[in-house]
């Protein structure tokens, strides 16, 4: 995948103070804030910082976690991850495969097909609705 790389001054202009915490400083918003947390339409999530497609709604589910979570990213190579050993724990963390951003983290909890829960970030993803299912 093409990457985009960006100074922070950069990213600092096109993006919100919160979203450039949770993507360049790796924040977390509060749980049961996220503007997508309860979002149940058709379409696709993207970065909120470079617009690559990261999720369909086909896989998002309600975890009960607070934040928005999928089973499955739209495609392998749409993010990466990264061994997270911040606050005395052992996680995985989930960026964007293009910008780098990050997006949240992903747990083996989830449900079938897949058994994995990506825990993202509302405030790190765009939504894109897609009006015709066929
Ligand atoms: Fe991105």
């Amino acid at each position: 995948m093409e990457k985009v790389k960006k100074t922070d001054e950069e990213w600092r202009k096109e993006l919100t103070p919160e979203q450039y915490h949770i993507l360049r400083e790796k924040g977390t918003e509060r749980a049961w804030t996220g503007e997508l947390l309860e979002n149940k339409d058709f379409g696709k999530y993207t970065c909120a910082a470079c617009h690559n497609e990261l999720f369909i709604s086909d896989t998002k589910f309600d975890s009960g976690c607070g934040w928005p979570s999928f089973f499955a990213p739209i495609k392998k190579d749409a993010v990466e991850y990264h061994i997270d050993k911040s606050f005395g724990m052992i996680r995985t963390e989930v960026t964007c495969g293009k910008c780098g951003g990050h997006l949240g983290h992903v747990f083996h909890d989830g449900p079938p097909p897949t058994g994995e829960r990506f825990c993202m970030n509302s405030g790190a993803l765009k939504f894109t609705p897609i009006s015709d299912r066929s």
